[in-house]
């Protein structure tokens, strides 16, 4: 089975050609990112605009880089949910188009199911059931996928999300857009030890996150610094805050694994590109003789090859979209 993925629903417009749900024959991405970069992070209308302009040829070299014609094409994957509404319209009405044209079947995935399938790429023999930490842009999901499709989301955060808070953090210590790469290497050089920041624990919910406490502690910190005229060392903030951010997420996730008497455990979405929370799991994972999967920062980030593998599973379990699927912004995960 050959799936042609699209993927638009935020600022990468995506195009991968997927062999049986697990072999990648082509991942174009054309990121918008230095467009944004311009006003501090994404705007929705601009992001339409340039997927329009940007999609086709995106197809085709997804095509031509896998060696294939659209004949050859079993299926069409597509995100229809959650992201902009006017980004995802244009990956939607395109797939369907191309459906229709060539008559095959147009599967509708759910962006997150996406970030969670990049995972079966490269580990050919990871299958359900396990745990998944989902860290992206929008997204904190502790998710235990049960089967193919089949998910319980076992906690999630209460305000921002792991990448909204690396963003907001970044910007306010000068970093730019987008700030999760940027932190992640300018704490390299820093002391993860200098700075306390608070780590959130939500009494009760021992799945669920929060990390506007420590954004605003983030801030706090600066602001602080700037009335006593001390200079702050960014290092040390990237790296301080960082840690505070990844224990919580590696704390969570070890309770949930073994509560649930999981032995598989991976992580997915732009933050799980993060080297210090990679590090951090793996060796929280071999503590607790857990396996431990987790993709290469391509397909961590927005891409369409996650897409078409999470859409071969879905069509393997029959699900089929019509004429009139439309862009879900705030779709629910394990919702058709
Ligand atoms: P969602 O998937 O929730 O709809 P999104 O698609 O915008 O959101 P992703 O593309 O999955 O999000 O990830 C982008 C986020 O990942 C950004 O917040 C970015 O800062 C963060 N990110 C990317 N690389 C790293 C890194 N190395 N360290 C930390 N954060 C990172
Ligand atoms: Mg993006
Ligand atoms: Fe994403």
């Amino acid at each position: 089975i050959l799936i042609l993925a699209i993927e638009s629903s935020c600022d990468e417009t995506a195009a991968a050609v997927v062999k049986n749900g697990r072999e990648v024959l082509s991942n174009v991405i054309s990121s918008q990112i230095e467009l944004h970069k311009l006003y501090g992070g994404v705007v929705p209308e601009i992001a339409s605009r340039k997927h329009i302009e940007k999609i086709n040829q995106v197809i085709e070299e997804a095509l031509t880089e896998a060696e294939v014609t659209l004949d050859d094409i079993d299926a069409i994957g597509v995100t229809y949910g959650p992201g902009l509404v006017g980004a995802l319209l244009v990956g939607v009405a395109e797939a369907k188009a191309i459906a229709y044209a060539k008559k095959i079947p147009l599967v509708g995935v759910h962006h997150i199911e996406g970030h969670i399938s990049a995972n079966y790429i490269e580990n050919k023999e990871l299958e359900p059931p396990f745990l998944c930490l989902v860290v992206s842009g929008g997204h904190t999901h502790l998710v235990c996928v049960k089967d193919y499709g089949d998910y319980e989301i076992l906690g999630r955060t209460r305000d921002d999300a792991a990448g909204e808070a690396f963003d907001k953090v970044a910007r306010a210590i000068g970093l730019g857009y987008p700030g999760g790469p940027k932190i992640d290497k300018l704490s390299k050089e820093g002391n993860a030890d200098a700075i306390v920041f608070p780590k959130a624990h939500i009494e009760d919910s021992p799945y669920d996150f929060s990390f506007s406490g420590v954004k605003s502690s983030v801030l706090n910190y600066i602001n602080g610094c700037q009335m006593k005229g001390i200079e702050y060392n960014r290092a040390d903030i990237a790296a301080s805050f960082q840690k505070a951010v990844t224990d919580v997420l590696v704390e969570n996730a070890m309770h949930a694994v073994q509560e649930y008497g999981l032995k598989k455990f991976a992580i997915a979405g732009g933050v799980a590109s993060n080297s210090t929370l990679r590090a951090a799991m793996k060796n929280a994972c071999e503590e607790n003789g857990i396996e431990f999967y987790y993709p290469s920062p391509i397909f961590c980030t927005d891409n369409a090859a996650m897409i078409g593998v999470a859409a071969y599973y879905e069509y393997l379990a029959g699900t089929r979209h019509g004429w009139d699927l439309n862009a879900v912004p705030n779709l629910k995960l394990g919702e058709r």
